[in-house]
């Protein structure tokens, strides 16, 4: 018999699938290298976020068996009763350095981080700006908070105007609140842009509110090999919190608060998913280390990526593709309605390309798309097998 108390279930999923939104996972069997095994095909990997090839690295995989044969599986308690590993604290310490910040707090995801950074330092008497084009976590630490969230329209590094929009709003609402905070994406996951972040603190600064920025696609990506959006404006002990993940550049897991000592060291009393949910791994963290080190090491892997990411933007924009306005490895094809980009995708698979259409709630309606995460995995032969199939694609379906 159904069960009409989920007839609501029924009724919303059919309407996922009639415009497209409906979500098919893929299974993975292999590491996310070049090429994996995705449904039991072999494909070219465009679209995972090991913008370094370094979730297999050798150095990485090292480290984590190592740490599993010294602390076992499981820290089987939270980090502020008994979970607090040296690993955990050495990982703090090198991140920081790294940064070039006072200090640091790991904690399990990139999504975490947002809600253990947010809730502490605003209430229902404050007052967040945000971005339109925040991403999810970020909403829903800022949600959490409890504080007055008033969106500001999206601030792109390229337009010379922006954030005006920002100073508008703080403008009119700030005095209605006991302190305010505003809060950026640093670059934007789905279209690949840049926060002006140097405006961005000026405006701050003028008006006395702290500031954050999550960093998640900027590590290892942009700045002096790959110290963040904060080292790419040269904006060193401005901002207040620097929100950061371990699972995309950095091909492992967690995620960190990292920034003015008095803030993070704050987070270590309050932030709820440090305090009540358990720490992160020996492996995990171990493998984060090692990723850390190589990456205070060398540049070349970071130069690498941004050779692969001029050579695949400029070969798909003389192909005709409109890859929006991205700065950065993520290169959004821009196709419109969720249909053609599902079908766009599901081609490409089938000609051996792995590439994720994107629709909403991810991106606004009709501005679905795939997503390309340049590489710098990716080889020379990769790059112009990718660029063959989208041209193909792209033909047969009239996009090109
Ligand atoms: C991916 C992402 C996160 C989430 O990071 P996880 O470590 O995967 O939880 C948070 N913020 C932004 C901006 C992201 O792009």
């Amino acid at each position: 018999m159904m069960d009409e108390k989920f007839d609501f279930i029924r009724e919303d999923t059919k309407a996922l699938k009639d415009a497209g939104l409906f979500i098919t996972l893929r299974t993975i069997d292999s590491p996310p290298g070049a090429w994996m095994a995705v449904d039991g095909k072999r494909v070219l990997n465009l679209c995972t976020n090991n913008y370094l090839g370094l979730a297999d690295d050798a150095r990485l995989v090292q480290a984590a068996h190592d740490a599993l044969d010294r602390f076992g599986v499981g820290p089987t308690a939270v980090r502020s009763i008994a979970g607090t590993l040296s690993l955990h604290a050495e990982l703090e310490r090198r991140v920081a350095e790294f940064k070039g910040v006072e200090d640091a707090l790991y904690v399990q995801s990139g999504f975490c981080a947002n809600q253990a950074a947010i809730p502490p330092l605003v209430g229902k008497d404050d007052v967040i700006f945000s971005d339109r084009l925040n991403h999810a976590s970020i909403i829903d630490g800022c949600r959490l908070s409890g504080a007055k969230i008033i969106v500001y329209e999206h601030a792109d590094s390229a337009n010379p105007r922006d954030p005006d929009d920002l100073e508008v709003k703080v403008k009119e609402n700030l005095s209605g609140y006991r302190r305010g905070m505003v809060i950026t994406d640093g670059v934007f996951s789905m279209d690949g842009d840049v926060a002006p972040l140097d405006r961005i603190y000026a405006v701050a600064e003028r008006y006395g509110l702290m500031t954050m920025v999550d960093d998640a696609h900027g590590e290892g990506v942009l700045g002096r090999g790959g110290r963040g959006i904060v080292d790419h404006f040269g904006l060193h002990g401005r901002f207040d919190v620097e929100i950061g993940t371990f699972s995309k550049a950095f091909g492992v897991i967690g995620g960190v608060v990292a920034g003015k000592r008095v803030v993070v060291d704050y987070l270590r009393q309050k932030a709820r998913p440090f305090l009540f949910s358990n720490a992160v791994t020996a492996a995990d963290t171990a493998a984060c280390l090692a990723a850390v080190k190589v990456l205070a090491e060398s540049t070349e892997l970071v130069e690498r990526l941004w050779e692969n990411t001029r050579y695949f933007k400029d070969e798909m924009k003389r192909l005709g593709f409109d890859t929006g306005h991205s700065e950065t490895p993520i290169t959004p094809v821009m196709l419109g309605e969720a249909p053609l980009a599902q079908e766009f995708s599901r081609r490409l698979f089938e000609a051996g390309v792995f590439a994720m259409a994107i629709g909403f709630p991810t991106v606004p309606k009709g501005m679905a798309r795939i997503r390309v995460m340049v590489s710098a995995m990716l080889g020379r032969k990769d790059l112009d097998y990718g660029l063959e199939k989208f041209a193909e694609v792209g033909k047969a379906l009239g996009v090109i």
